[in-house]
């Protein structure tokens, strides 16, 4: 089943690595064959899911396990659906429309896996909703030792709050229930808005709205606002037309993008008339479609991303900070600051493990060096408590991590306990867990 290594990159040109082998099991029995070879034979597994972390959580020198043919519909029990853990989330509405059931929440995008999602607590917005991991209410996992562990509230219940959110630390997740709610619509108002008052009444439009999210446009006083609210399936749909919706998320939100990032790059001293000049032609729309097609967006503009988790009231005064910081030091930021929010929940590792979360995100083309945006605006993160996503670019280590996550030391001692010899270990995982 062993092919040799090839290099690989991710899917923000962020990380790459040149593993030893390569494995493509299509079932349990042989995960657990590629886990007993590496053991044997003194190597790391690293499953890899979509590669759309930018961090390089999914690197390894040793086997790296791509579980595509381990995707699909395993069982439907109600609301419960079971799926291979190499499905991607992009299968999904077409797995679930029979059932009339779709995903509670999703993110900007459909191409990660579930495996690789929940593992580094993909989310989308809402203060009323979790992230993915926290609708997984089974997983089953290989372990270090080759042995099938199922986790759920009835069996090893304990590992639970570890095992929906586990980085990759503690086995392969071979399947995934995950608890889903029936198919619903969106109804969606995308409008440009003054920065300031959409600040103000952050509370107000969070619990307002069910999905509520902004993006800032750096040197500039505008955002672009998103008001999701859910609407019965059989509500009336008026989806994006064919033309509209080309325009919109294919044309002005890529290519047009594509071009702008260019532009800015070489000429950086233009980036913040662009900006001005792209708030006035995006946005300020409203349609209403199936869940999936309103959460979802493509993204072929490769960039880099760090994302911080903070308390949820500290979003307005941290968005007013960074905005200010980037005139003070004269950066030329071409990209949006997406701002969105999610309710507290009890996984060890969330982000948003025990608070209300607000989320700010911060992108850069990936042909720019984003490290002095990135590690300034860091450390004002840190000043707020924040927490870094686990996917995406930053700068913290084990010691600082413990310090923001009250069960850190719990999940290192499932992890102790499930992977002693870090079978599934890689270098981010040493800087971020401890060896
Ligand atoms: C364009 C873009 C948009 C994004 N939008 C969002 C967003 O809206 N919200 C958000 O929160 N994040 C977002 N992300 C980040 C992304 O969701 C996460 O980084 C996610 O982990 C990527 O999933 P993946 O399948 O590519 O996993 P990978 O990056 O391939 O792997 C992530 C981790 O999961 C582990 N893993 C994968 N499969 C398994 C398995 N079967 N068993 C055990 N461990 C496994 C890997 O070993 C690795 O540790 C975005 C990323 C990109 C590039």
């Amino acid at each position: 089943m062993l092919q040799p290594g090839t290099l690989w990159q991710n899917w923000g040109r962020s990380a790459s690595d040149h593993p030893k082998h390569l494995a493509r099991p299509a079932n349990v029995d042989e995960v657990i064959e590629v886990v007993d070879f590496a053991r044997t034979h003194g190597l790391t597994v690293k499953p890899i899911g979509a590669g759309h972390s930018f961090t390089a959580i999914a690197a390894t020198t040793g086997i790296r396990l791509d579980l595509d043919a381990v995707d699909g519909l395993i069982a439907v029990d109600g609301n419960l659906v079971t799926l291979g853990a190499g499905t991607n989330l992009h299968q999904l509405p077409a797995l679930l429309a029979p059932h009339g059931l779709a995903l509670a929440n999703m993110g900007d995008i459909d191409r990660q896996t579930i495996g690789g999602a929940t593992s580094t607590g993909t989310h989308g917005t809402g203060s009323a909703f979790g992230g993915l991991a926290t609708q997984l209410r089974a997983v089953t996992l290989v372990t270090a030792d080759g042995g099938v562990l199922r986790v759920s509230e009835t069996e090893n219940a304990e590992l639970l709050p570890a095992a929906r959110l586990g980085l990759g630390a503690l086995g392969v997740l071979v399947d995934v229930t995950i608890e889903c709610v029936p198919a619903f619509l969106l109804s969606a108002v995308e409008r440009p808005e003054p920065m300031a008052a959409v600040l103000d009444d952050w509370h107000g439009a969070t619990e307002a709205t069910d999905h509520f999210e902004f993006y800032v446009w750096p040197h500039t006083d505008t955002v672009l606002s998103k008001y999701n609210t859910r609407l019965p399936i059989d509500a009336e749909r008026s989806p994006v037309g064919r033309f509209a919706g080309w325009w919109e998320d294919e044309f002005m939100s890529n290519r047009v993008l594509a071009a702008k990032l260019e532009l800015g790059r070489a000429l950086p001293g233009l980036t913040p008339a662009i900006n001005r000049f792209a708030t006035r032609l995006v946005g300020d729309r409203s349609y209403t479609d199936v869940s999936h097609e309103v959460f979802v967006s493509p993204r072929r503009t490769r960039f880099v991303e760090m994302e911080y988790a903070v308390p949820f009231d500290a979003v307005p005064e941290i968005v007013r900070e960074i905005h200010a910081l980037i005139e003070r030091r004269r950066w030329k930021i071409s990209f949006p600051i997406e701002v969105r929010s999610a309710a507290a929940d009890d996984l060890w590792l969330s982000t948003a493990s025990g608070r209300r979360t607000g989320y700010i995100a911060l992108h850069r083309y990936h042909r720019e060096d984003p490290a002095e945006y990135f590690r300034t605006i860091e450390e004002i993160m840190q000043t707020h408590g924040g927490r870094p996503h686990w996917g995406k670019m930053h700068n913290r280590d084990a010691d600082s991590l413990r310090a923001a996550y009250p069960r850190f030391d719990d999940f290192v001692t499932v992890r102790d306990r499930l992977d002693p010899d870090r079978l599934f270990g890689n270098a981010y995982l040493e800087r971020v867990l401890g060896a």
